[in-house]
């Protein structure tokens, strides 16, 4: 495979795990074998808990997008850490070399011996480069659930996950931040896919149990049924 082609600036991975993405290429992954379902929505949308119950009915793989990039920043030999701290704070998106090559990795990671798999990708893309880079060089998504939420919901949710869940993004002066990156550069990512008639919106006020039931309900509308029930 040709050496990685960074895009936005950044210098290449240094030993990626498998050669980085090449833009030019057809997809690594066939739609057919592997399924890419992205969770969308603004910071405090409950991507993650919704998350959690569709691995358990589905059967899919959860791969987060800032669960990955925080596991990296807490990696001592990874180049990058410092990096993705600061950009984290600042409510910015990392560069998308960095976040693709970690999701695809995870990817062929937990693909099965047949070369399928079932993959709910949790908080990306969460910029236009991404959506493309990805969808052109890793998989092209079959749908996005978009949770759709206000933003004085967020906020609560967010102060409130705060108080304990020690990051560093979780307090107010970054979450101003990342509401703007979200309404900026989040959104057009979901208007693209909702022009293409592939995002799935659900109302993400109320309680868990509520909004799961506007999930299942918009999944069914696509054909993907529960397996584990
Ligand atoms: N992030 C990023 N690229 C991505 C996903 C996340 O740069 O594709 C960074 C971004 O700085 C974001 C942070 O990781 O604000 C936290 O993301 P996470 O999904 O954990 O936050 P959530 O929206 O779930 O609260
Ligand atoms: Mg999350």
């Amino acid at each position: 495979m040709a050496a990685p082609e960074p895009t936005s600036g950044t210098s290449p991975l240094v030993q990626p795990d498998l050669p980085l993405p090449s833009a030019n290429t057809s997809p690594r992954y066939d739609p057919q074998k592997v399924t890419v379902v992205y969770i969308l929505g603004g910071p405090g949308s409950g991507k993650g808990t919704q998350s959690e119950y569709l691995v358990r009915d589905y059967g899919f793989v959860h791969l987060s997008a800032g669960d990955l990039l925080r596991a990296e920043q807490d990696n001592e030999n990874s180049q990058y850490g410092q990096l993705i701290k600061d950009y984290i704070k600042d409510g910015l998106i990392v560069p998308m070399e960095i976040t693709v090559n970690l999701l695809s990795n995870a990817i062929e990671d937990k693909l099965g011996s047949d070369g399928t798999g079932k993959f709910l990708v949790d908080g990306f893309p969460r910029k236009l480069d991404q959506a493309l880079f990805f969808e052109q060089s890793v998989c092209v998504s079959k749908c996005t659930l978009f949770l759709d939420c206000p933003e004085d919901v967020m906020r609560e949710r967010l102060l409130n996950r705060g108080k304990t869940s020690g990051r560093s993004d979780d307090n107010e002066e970054s979450i101003i931040k990342r509401f703007r990156t979200f309404v900026e550069t989040s959104m057009p990512v979901v208007d693209l896919f909702e022009k293409e008639g592939r995002v799935i919106t659900v109302s993400a006020v109320g309680s868990v149990g509520e909004v799961y039931e506007g999930v299942v309900g918009g999944l069914a509308s696509k054909g993907i049924a529960p397996t584990n029930k």
